[in-house]
């Protein structure tokens, strides 16, 4: 059998869905070729989406008008906004959700989605063709289709890979190994070598979750709940209100003893007998790694999280492990909550292949393999919100590259405009040597990729592309409308002390001695546009205007106001380094005979062959003085 598409994705993982929905939103004929369709954006470990730096990326998702948002909103069970303590540059949604009931949310997607065809099988060798050397370029390869398990053909202008955890996985508890690219799912064998034989370098990387508890064998007495928050945030702009019941979480510490039992099996533990080489997310520690890195705590804590509203399965967030099972399951009855715990599974470890993405453009397709893209976990990322901002944007290249619209030029977000460009950039430029999570403190204009803004960063650019919607966008411009509106108001409106100075100081903020602006007064700490709309009727007209986003709204020209000043001095500085990123270097220099350059400059330049200035000043030994010669010879 030989099928014939614009797009071909492999893997219908997070990365998978969101590259295939982009594709086929952006007109592009795509199939997705996944082992299992019934397992479609499976959470292969914590059953939550969103978290710190996470949250946004998943805001940004929506923004350009994927799905794992509206996917999340209708299917989550606990919904927290995180760091509200802080400024709201730090502010991060996360969802608990339920884990069957989003695979399913996800497959409604997929199948609604016009141009988008599902192939239910395992692909075993990418297809490709020689492209003879010409008198522009050199003889290359390019990517034209894949053959699977079973057979089937499948041919098409290009190929996204978002194969996880699966390519030569092999899963670890304790001293047994077993094959598989998640629990229960078979590995891929000969995919990797399909790729690799054409020079594109493979490595290997390892993560692993908790054990699975059964919701009737807990004393949650014996625990502290956790609550959700009242106010009903969302991760989607399109205001799709959750469906599903809200349901708390539980904490709960581990022991001395439990550390005593885990401690026994240190002998047995692949991760320190030297069964497993590979490197694991340091952020996502096992208890093992924990009780070794740590050994002087005599306590970690652990959260009890559902796994859906009609499951009595739960997930032990921190306990992660591949301890032998019976040492995993013995530690777990030394905490009282659990004292007759019965379990549905172990904690395991899995490792699995992954490629270098400096072997990648921005726009995620291979400079080994021409119109073949990679996205998620195979680039060395962890986490489900990575991957899917990888997939959005290889699904939008990919359609791009496919001539699926006039557009040639790749699209590419820069590092002041999304966590995915810092994403991006940081994954082609700097390479991975453990799996890559995101965290606000990768982005240098942290201010600038806030949560509640996405919309106004990407939503406009989505929409020129094809891929966010009429209705997405109309619904942007009119929030632009009415913020812009609440900004104007502000920023005109003069206060007179003796109308607001009682307000002031019951609200405990200096009382006025002259006449200002009521924006100027936005920008004190104790003061929002909620409680002066209390002492300003005039104010709480226009917030009040007809839409029913009011809260939002608000909330956005708030931000806006208040953090004006930080706002503009971020802007600046990305301006300043967008002169660099417009100083185009690539192919400008061979750098093996710039002897000025220090070896490692000479050698990683020669590797990346980065696309702009700015672009080589971020790769991890070259210094400013290495660019400087860069600058020079540029001048001659
Ligand atoms: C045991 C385990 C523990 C994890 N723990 C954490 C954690 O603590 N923190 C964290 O952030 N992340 C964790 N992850 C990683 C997280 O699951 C991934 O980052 C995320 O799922 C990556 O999404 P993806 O789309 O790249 O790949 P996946 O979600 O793995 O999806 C890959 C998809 O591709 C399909 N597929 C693979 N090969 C083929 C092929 N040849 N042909 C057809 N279909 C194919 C698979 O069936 C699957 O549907 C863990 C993963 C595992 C397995």
């Amino acid at each position: 059998m030989k099928f014939n598409y614009d797009v071909l994705v492999i893997g219908g993982g997070h990365a998978g869905c969101e590259a295939a929905c982009a594709s086929a939103n952006m007109g592009a004929r795509t199939c997705l070729v996944t082992m299992d369709m019934n397992k479609i954006a499976q959470m292969s470990c914590n059953p939550a989406i969103g978290g710190i730096a996470k949250g946004q990326i998943v805001r940004e998702i929506d923004a350009l008008g994927g799905q794992m948002g509206l996917v999340t909103d209708a299917t989550a069970i606990q919904f927290r906004m995180l760091n509200v303590g802080k400024g709201p540059a730090m502010w991060s949604p996360r969802a608990q959700c339920d884990r069957g009931k989003f695979i399913w949310e996800w497959r409604r997607h997929l199948d609604e989605t016009a141009n988008l065809d599902i192939w239910q099988d395992q692909a075993d060798e990418l297809l490709t063709e020689a492209i003879p050397a010409s008198q522009e370029s050199e003889a290359r390869v390019r990517a034209i289709g894949v053959r699977t398990i079973w057979g089937a053909e499948l041919y098409a202008k290009c190929i996204v890979v978002t194969a996880g955890t699966f390519l030569n996985g092999l899963m670890h508890i304790g001293r047994r190994m077993v094959a598989g690219g998640r629990i229960a799912e078979p590995a891929v064998e000969h995919f990797t070598e399909s790729i690799t034989r054409h020079g594109v370098t493979s490595a290997r990387m390892k993560t692993g979750t908790p054990v699975r508890i059964d919701k009737r064998s807990i004393h949650f007495e014996d625990m502290e709940e956790q609550p959700g928050e009242q106010r009903q945030y969302q991760f989607s702009y399109m205001n799709r209100k959750g469906a599903l019941a809200q349901l708390p979480c539980w904490t709960v510490n581990t022991n001395a003893e439990v550390h005593e039992v885990l401690r026994s099996g240190l002998a047995d533990s692949p991760l320190y007998n030297g069964q497993i080489q590979s490197i694991g997310p340091r952020y996502c520690p096992s208890i093992e790694t924990k009780l070794v890195t740590f050994a002087e705590r005599d306590k970690h804590p652990l959260f009890l999280e559902p796994e859906g509203e009609d499951t009595n399965e739960m997930y032990l967030n921190g306990f992660s492990s591949s301890l032998p099972m019976a040492v995993q399951i013995e530690a777990l009855k030394r905490i009282p909550a659990f004292r007759d715990v019965r379990v549905y599974r172990p904690g395991y470890a899995i490792e699995y292949d992954f490629f270098d993405p400096t072997q990648l453009h921005h726009s995620l397709e291979s400079k080994i393999i021409d119109c073949l893209f990679m996205a998620g976990q195979v680039n060395g990322t962890t986490g489900y919100e990575e991957a899917g901002g990888q997939g959005t944007l290889a699904g939008i290249n990919a359609a791009l590259r496919a001539g699926s619209t006039n557009n040639e030029q790749p699209f590419i977000l820069h590092r002041d405009e999304a966590y995915i460009g810092v994403l991006i950039d940081d994954l082609v430029t700097k390479g991975v040597d453990e799996p890559y999570r995101m965290f606000t403190s990768r982005a240098e204009y942290r201010i600038l990729l806030r949560q509640d803004d996405a919309d106004s960063r990407l939503t406009e650019k989505a929409y020129q592309l094809g891929l966010a919607k009429r209705d997405r966008y109309d619904w942007w411009k009119e929030k632009q409308k009415h913020i812009e509106e609440i900004e104007e108001f502000c920023y005109n409106f003069p206060i007179k002390p003796r109308l607001i100075n009682s307000t002031l100081e019951a609200l405990g903020t200096t009382p006025l001695q002259y006449g200002c602006k009521l924006a100027d007064l936005v920008s004190r700490p104790q003061l929002n546009l909620s409680n002066l709309s209390e002492a300003v009727p005039q104010l709480k007209e226009v917030i009040n205007r007809p839409t029913n986003r009011k809260a939002e709204i608000a909330e956005a020209a708030e931000i806006r106001m208040k953090y004006k000043g930080y706002i503009e001095r971020e802007k600046m500085v990305a301006e300043k380094m967008h002169r660099l990123e417009n100083i185009k270097i690539k192919g400008a220099f061979d750098y093996a005979t710039l002897q000025s350059l220090s070896t490692e400059a000479r050698q990683k330049l020669m590797k990346i062959q980065p696309e702009t200035l700015a672009q080589a000043s971020r790769i991890p030994g070259v210094s400013p003085s290495d660019i400087n010669v860069l600058l020079v010879l540029m001048g001659r």
